[in-house]
């Protein structure tokens, strides 16, 4: 099927299938399991895995666009598909031929699947990570405490990295497997529905098999995962400025203080203005960093680390300014704009905090030539 006929069909799905429900999953923290499972078995949640494994194939700026699209709908559900295209790129990256026909079918075809990198005493520092997976013959022990899954509540595996040797590893773990323990986070403050949770794993015996990419530098293996994280991530958050736009917008023509729609005083027409700037600064760098995925540019990193710096900031100030534009009407608990201001502070604070992605980008400058 071509992709963009693939993807059309898909837009029209997640309206049927989120309508006007994405408060309701905010409000009970949980997004029902057959809409997870009706998208997973059609291959949209990591759209990108390729048809030879049972994916859609779907170039990085066609599932960009589709990214943002769910997110404008549903920040918990696009949480949900980063963190499955994340563990089907890490597994695309790290694994061998065998691994990739055993696992990615699966992925595109409806299990769910999350990603783990952090603990308690290892967040913005992933080099202070202490998970271990250790080998003995043609098994591994896995023992270590993941913090804020995103998805460990739904998934079927978990992707979870760790030491290994003198280097690092990621490993796949069945979320049924003994010593294996997911532990919801209580009340996240947002993305509420997208089914975060701390992951124990204790003496987690596995087959060897199950060992993705071992040896490798520890941040070397991170950043490869993130990449994918934080390219989908920054998509979401072009999702959640055309969902703020799109109401303050509607909100701003609609309602009439002094006489006039608000959209008359030019002081509200400012926060329109900025918004609507954000939505444009947030989707052209998302559609740069796409264009560098799908050339295999060399700029791919850096590129991606823009994206995700420059979508998270714009949401996050964007997100408020809708709230303002809305006055009172964005304090009710569970409107869009109501969520979108929650959620979108929680893109500064992963896949690199704005704080990381600076220092990121303040080392490729200092290294440019010129
Ligand atoms: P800290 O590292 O303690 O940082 C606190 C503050 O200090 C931040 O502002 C940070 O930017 C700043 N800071 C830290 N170091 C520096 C420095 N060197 N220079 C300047 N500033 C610095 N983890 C996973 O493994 N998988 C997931 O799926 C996942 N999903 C998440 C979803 C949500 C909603 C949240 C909130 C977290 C999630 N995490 C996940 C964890 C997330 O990756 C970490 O929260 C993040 O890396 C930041 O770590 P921390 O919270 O421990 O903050």
């Amino acid at each position: 099927m071509p992709e963009t006929e693939t993807l059309t069909g898909a837009r029209e799905l997640i309206d049927d299938l989120v309508g006007d429900r994405a408060a309701e999953w905010d409000r009970a923290g949980l997004i029902p399991d057959d809409v997870l499972r009706t998208l997973a078995t059609r291959g949209l949640l990591c759209a990108g895995v390729p048809e030879t494994f049972g994916g859609l194939g779907t170039s990085s700026a066609a599932n960009g666009e589709f990214t943002a699209y769910v997110g404008s709908r549903c920040s918990s559900l696009r949480s949900v598909m980063t963190s499955q295209g994340m563990a089907a790129w890490t597994i695309q990256r790290l694994g061998s031929p065998r691994q990739h026909a055993e696992y990615l079918p699966q992925l595109a075809g409806g299990k769910l699947a999350a990603v783990a990198f952090s603990e308690a005493e290892a967040g913005s520092d992933l080099s202070a990570m202490t998970t271990t997976i250790e080998p003995d013959g043609d098994t591994v022990t896995v023992r270590g405490q993941k913090v804020w899954t995103t998805a460990a509540h739904y998934a079927d595996m978990i992707v979870v990295v760790g030491r290994y040797g003198s280097g690092a590893a990621a490993v796949v773990v069945p979320a049924s497997a003994p010593g294996v323990t997911v532990s919801r986070v209580p009340q996240p403050s947002g993305c509420r529905a997208a089914g975060h949770a701390d992951v124990r794993l204790d003496d987690v015996r596995l087959p060897a098999s199950a060992v993705l990419g071992g040896g490798q530098p520890l941040m070397l293996l991170v950043t490869t995962a993130l990449a994918y994280g934080r390219i989908s991530v920054a998509w979401g958050c072009v999702g959640i400025l055309r969902a703020c736009l799109d109401a303050a917008r509607e909100h701003a023509r609609t309602r009439k203080q002094f006489g006039k729609p608000l959209a008359g005083h030019q002081l509200v027409g400012r926060h329109l203005a900025n918004l609507l700037t954000a939505e444009q600064i947030a989707t052209r760098v998302c559609e740069h960093a796409s264009r560098c995925w799908d050339d295999g540019s060399p700029e791919m990193v850096v590129a991606t680390v823009l994206a995700k710096q420059v979508g998270a900031l714009q949401a996050a100030q964007g997100a408020a300014a809708a709230v303002q534009v809305l006055g009172s009407a964005a304090a009710h608990e569970g409107h869009v704009v109501e969520r979108a201001y929650r959620d979108a502070k929680l893109m500064e604070l992963i896949e690199g905090s704005t704080e990381i992605c600076q220092l990121i980008l303040a080392d490729h400058a200092v290294s440019m030539p010129g």
